[in-house]
Formats: structure tokens, C-alpha cells, sequence
């Protein structure tokens, strides 16, 4: 499976291309083969409890990838491998081509464009909704002074188009202390998106949302898919067929089943570990 990943872009060259020749998107992350995430055989035991064993997962650039599996079946050790909290015992994790994930450290793995949304948002509750957009934005070091203003006039309109994306436009002077359930995981989502990353992984983002909430959130995801890769842990199947295109099982630290949500909820194996909980 690595060679075919590894292997030359092949099909119809335009005049005169290196066959090899790379693609660097923003982030520099090497996605010539259309993968944004690789992962070979990744293991990770805990006191000899296998937590992880022989996970493999490819995720294309730009899409939106639902995992979903019985509690214990290593979906959120799987993102903690992803993000560098979690050192994997053996296998592989690339990000793009050429970058190695299992040899950097959180920050790194953060910078290169892999964000990160946990259950309990990560929100300054005593700032202003605009506050904690503007605090979340990478700040370049190098900016010389006179360019500041433009910068701002910059910075201000990435902040503005977020608001709107995440459903807060008109809320910009809010503390975020005040704001609903929903809204304050919005708000979390639209801090990583001031990062730009390439890749977001959300572990049970809809969790504690109500029904209305949870179809915004929907729609949220699906308008970032194409313009970042999305990976989605979630239990609420509801949620999931209403976002899903390719669904990935994962039972006992290994992938269990692929595909379409149908064909997964159709798949023996899988309606087994679903009722044997
Ligand atoms: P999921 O997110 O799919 O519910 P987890 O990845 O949280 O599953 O956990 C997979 C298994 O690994 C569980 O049996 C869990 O108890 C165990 N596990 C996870 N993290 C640790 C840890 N830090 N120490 C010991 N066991 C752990
Ligand atoms: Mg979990």
C-alpha cells in the first residue's frame, strides 16, 4: 500500500511536467497524489492493551471522512496519534507526501495545518466573541510596522467572514461566556479556522446540541469540505447520514469496515459490533 501511495503521479503529462513534479499547497503539505492523510499499520498499546493494531486510513485532500465505532474502538486514540499527543508504537502517519507525523512534536504537528476540536470548547469565555477570533489568528512576527494597518484591514475581514461562516455574524462584541452550547463549539470551530489548517479533526463535535444546532453544524462542515479535509468522530447517526460520504468503522483499533454509510449499516460484521455492546 505505501509504494502505490508513494508512486509518481501518473496519467496524461502536459507538455513538458516533471513527472514527479510536486504540488505545495499553502501550508507547504505535498498533495500531488490528492491524500491529505496516510496511515500504515499503526499500533499503540497501553499496559499491553492494544488500543491500536494494523490501523490503516487514507483521507483524500479536501474531504469530509466520518469515522464512527463502538466506545473503546480507538477513534479518539487515533486522533491523538494524528496530532502528536500520542506517540504510535509502530506504522506510519504522513501528512501530504512528505511529512512525517510520527516524528514531530504537537506544535509542529499544529503549524503544519492540522487543527484540532476537542469536546469541551477551548474558548476565553470573558472576551468578546470578535476577541477570541482576533487571539486565535497566527500572528506574523516578521510584519514591519508600516504594514500594520493594512494588516489590520486584513485581519479584520478574515475575522468578518468567519463570524458569518460559523453562524455568528452580528454577535462580534458577545462575551463568549454568554453564548449557547452550539455557538461556543461554532466559535472553537472558527478559532482553528483562523489558523488555516489543512486538515480538521472533530471528535464528537454535535454532542449536547440540540436538533437545530446540530443541522447548522451540518451544513457548516459541508461548505468547509473541498477547501479543507474534515475528519469527523460522532455517535449521532443522524448527524452522520445527514454529512456522510465515506464512513469508516473502526472496532477494536483496526478499520472494521469502509464506504458509503448504506453499505457500512448493511455490512454483517458491523451490525454485529453495534448490538453486541
Ligand atoms: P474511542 O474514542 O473509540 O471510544 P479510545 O481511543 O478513547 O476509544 O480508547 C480505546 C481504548 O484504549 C479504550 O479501551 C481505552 O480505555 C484505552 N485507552 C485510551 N487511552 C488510554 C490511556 N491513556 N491509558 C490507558 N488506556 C487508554
Ligand atoms: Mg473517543
Amino acid at each position: 500500500m505505501l509504494t502505490r501511495f508513494l508512486r509518481p503521479t501518473s496519467g496524461p503529462s502536459s507538455g513538458g511536467e516533471a513527472p514527479y513534479a510536486h504540488v505545495f499547497n499553502a501550508q507547504g503539505v505535498d498533495v500531488s497524489h490528492g491524500v491529505i492523510l496516510y496511515l500504515e499499520d499503526v499500533a499503540v498499546s497501553f499496559d499491553g492493551f492494544k488500543a491500536l493494531q494494523g490501523l490503516s486510513l487514507s483521507i483524500d485532500d479536501g474531504e469530509l471522512r466520518c469515522i464512527i465505532g463502538p466506545n473503546g474502538a480507538g477513534k479518539t486514540t487515533m486522533m491523538d496519534c494524528i496530532t502528536g499527543k500520542t506517540r504510535p508504537d509502530s506504522g506510519s502517519i504522513f501528512f501530504g507526501q512528505s511529512m512525517d507525523l510520527t516524528q514531530m512534536n504537537e506544535p509542529e504537528i499544529a503549524s503544519a495545518g492540522i487543527g484540532r476540536k476537542f469536546q469541551k470548547p477551548t474558548i476565553f469565555e470573558q472576551h468578546t466573541v470578535f476577541d477570541n477570533l482576533e487571539l486565535a489568528r497566527k500572528q506574523d512576527k516578521r510584519v514591519r510596522k508600516s504594514l500594520t494597518a493594512t494588516l489590520t484591514t486584513e485581519a479584520g475581514d478574515q475575522i468578518g467572514q468567519t463570524m458569518a461562516r460559523i453562524g455568528l455574524a452580528g454577535h462580534a462584541d458577545r462575551l463568549a461566556g454568554t453564548l449557547s452550547h452550539g455557538q461556543k463549539q461554532w466559535l472553537e470551530i472558527g478559532m482553528l479556522l483562523m489558523q488555516g489548517p489543512r486538515l480538521l479533526l472533530l471528535d464528537e463535535p454535535v454532542a449536547g446540541m440540540t436538533d437545530d444546532e446540530t443541522e447548522r453544524t451540518a451544513e457548516l462542515f459541508l461548505s468547509l469540505a473541498g477547501e479543507h479535509s474534515l475528519i469527523v468522530v460522532e455517535h449521532d447517526m443522524a448527524f452522520v447520514a445527514s454529512i456522510a460520504r465515506t464512513v469508516t468503522v473502526l472496532h477494536e483499533g483496526s478499520v472494521l469496515a469502509e464506504g458509503s454509510l448504506e453499505k457500512v449499516q448493511n455490512d454483517q460484521r458491523v451490525v454485529e459490533v453495534y448490538l453486541g455492546r
